[in-house]
């Protein structure tokens, strides 16, 4: 027997509308390269109307794709309602990636139009010739703006021309809730990289688990600074979770240094912010010189994307008296999967007690199905000790690449395996000990590399640190630890070896640590270990 409740569609255009209805008033605040612009919820909706009149009458039709190579800003937010709105797809691209992955993923999404910063007009004129597909060029800016654009690239419209005249009465379309409203490829640390392909109805859920209080804690009461980028893994679902909670947001453009993100955080009373690791770091690192410019209203912060170091969370609450919310998901995973819960029994516990938990990276949110499993693919115990593969399961998650790269990527009973290697404890907190690539294989054992990275960044003179696998005749890896020192401090080879032996096993200790100036990051700012491995791999251990 079926339930006998309506069934309307879960789609994207859902949300703007009710964020429009509800929280018409709500701020959304964006630093452009054409100055701070102030809007609403309301002027949102307005404007992703009109650009979804403009689109039409360029002839997008259902399921095109239109690209955006662009920084966090409200243009790009009605971009994200106005594209998904008419049943195209909003296929984001990381501009931070080199010119021939550009050209590959704009040539395999075939985008039909490229919307993007002023900034990237000159990267976007070498690329050009390369993409046949793309019949319009828009730059997000006003008129003036693009008519300086247009004295070298005359071929660009303005985005702001494009929306004006545009009738603000769209109607938008009851499409099927299984429509592709969004596309974004993973990096693809091997291979090419590889299109993940959202729906309403994936895009809506993710949306609606997201905003638990134990997870985004998403509400009207909060003015969120989105600091995490709207071309990788949709900002962490923000710009949909937002618009269903009614919160205010702030969008940073392109400055993301310390500086700019603290200005921000105490002109627009931000309450919550979101980014990886790194923009904590330079936060701190802004800080210890401006310490008058302590964000006053920030409350909470959440950090993903790379592992957050217990020294990190450390330093954020006691200095910013913040509390710290370690998340953790991927690009197939909509984002978000696990979040870092707090339990009514944590009342009890020593904030030593509390920092050993969150530096884990959470509880999986319902939705996700989450479980480790050895070699062969056998569920491992929630023992906090043993460490598998990780595999999801669930509604927002990929069960295919765009054009099927890669083949089927779910086993038999549809779980997706993560790549990353984790423990997972009895009260459910999962740890990342590595990705399964960068895990070092040493004698038959696992030394996660993180733990390791973890340990070294306790040293107060150590800002980065990365662990990598070197090749040894007798143990077949053994770690390499490569370290940058804060500017000005230092630290010797044997100081650090001592404070890494009173975190992790004697075996686990590196057989070489180098210092360096600087380390390679991937386009999504992690440490690029594929990179270092290559550069290091006839590295000779003194073991
Ligand atoms: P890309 O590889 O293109 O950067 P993703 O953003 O999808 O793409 O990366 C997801 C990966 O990032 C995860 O599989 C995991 O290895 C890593 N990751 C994400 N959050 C965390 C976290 N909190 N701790 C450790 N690793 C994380």
């Amino acid at each position: 027997m079926f339930g006998l409740m309506q069934d309307r569609p879960l789609l994207v255009s859902s949300l703007i509308e009710y964020a429009d209805q509800i929280h018409g008033e709500t701020e959304i605040v964006s630093r452009c390269a054409d100055g701070m612009h102030r809007g609403t919820w309301r002027s949102t909706h307005k404007r992703a109307r009109q650009l979804a009149s403009a689109l039409i009458a360029l002839g997008v039709k259902p399921g095109d794709r239109v690209a955006t190579l662009a920084w966090n800003s409200h243009r790009h937010l009605e971009l994200y309602y106005a594209v998904s709105g008419i049943g195209a797809v909003l296929h984001t691209v990381n501009p931070r990636l080199f010119p021939e992955q550009l050209t590959y993923i704009i040539n395999h999404a075939e985008d039909t139009l490229l919307f993007y910063d002023t900034a990237f007009a000159p990267l976007v004129e070498k690329l050009k010739p390369e993409l046949p597909t793309v019949k319009h060029f828009v730059v997000l800016a006003d008129e003036a703006a693009t008519a300086a654009v247009q004295k070298s690239h005359p071929y660009v419209r303005s985005y702001e021309a494009l929306l004006s005249g545009q009738r603000d009465d769209y109607v938008w379309p009851v499409l099927d809730e299984n429509t592709a409203a969004a596309l974004c490829y993973t990096s693809g640390t091997t291979g090419n990289p590889k299109g993940v392909l959202y729906s309403h109805r994936s895009t809506v859920l993710h949306a609606l688990a997201s905003c638990m209080k134990d997870v985004l804690g998403l509400s009207c009461q909060e003015s969120v600074l989105l600091i995490v980028p709207m071309f990788h893994a949709s900002g962490w679902g923000v710009p949909y979770s937002a618009a269903m909670a009614g919160a205010k947001v702030v969008f940073p453009g392109a400055a993301l240094d310390g500086a700019s993100v603290c200005e921000l955080l105490n002109s627009e009373s931000c309450t919550l912010s979101l980014g990886v690791p790194t923009v904590w770091l330079g936060l701190l690192a802004y800080l210890d010189k401006h310490p008058e410019s302590k964000p006053k209203h920030l409350r909470r912060m959440l950090i993903g994307g790379s592992a957050a170091a217990r020294a990190l969370i450390a330093r954020l609450e006691s200095e910013l008296s913040v509390d710290v919310i370690h998340l953790w998901g991927m690009t197939e995973m909509s984002p978000v999967g696990t979040a870092s819960q707090r339990p009514r029994h944590w009342n009890t516990l020593s904030s030593d007690e509390k920092l050993d938990l969150k530096v884990k990276q959470g509880r999986v949110m319902w939705g996700v199905e989450l479980k480790i499993v050895d070699d062969n693919g056998q569920a491992l115990p929630h023992d906090g000790k043993a460490f598998g593969t990780v595999k999801v399961r669930g509604p927002w998650i990929a069960k295919s690449y765009f054009r099927s790269e890669g083949g089927s990527i779910v086993d038999d009973d549809g779980w997706f395996s993560t790549g990353d290697v984790a423990t997972i404890d009895p009260s459910g907190y999962m740890q990342i000990t590595d990705r399964a690539k960068d895990v070092i294989k040493s004698g038959g054992e696992w030394i996660s590399s993180i733990d390791l990275e973890n340990a070294a960044l306790v040293h107060p003179a150590v800002q980065e640190a990365a662990v990598i696998g070197v090749a040894h005749p007798t143990w077949q890896e053994r770690p390499l630890m490569l370290v940058i020192c804060k500017p000005g401090q230092s630290v010797t080879r044997d100081e650090l070896q001592s404070v890494l032996a009173s975190k992790v096993a004697k075996w686990w200790l590196p057989d070489d640590i180098l210092f360096v100036s600087e380390l390679p990051h991937t386009a999504t700012g992690k440490l690029n270990k594929l990179k270092l491995r290559e550069q290091y791999q006839h590295h000779k251990l003194p073991t």
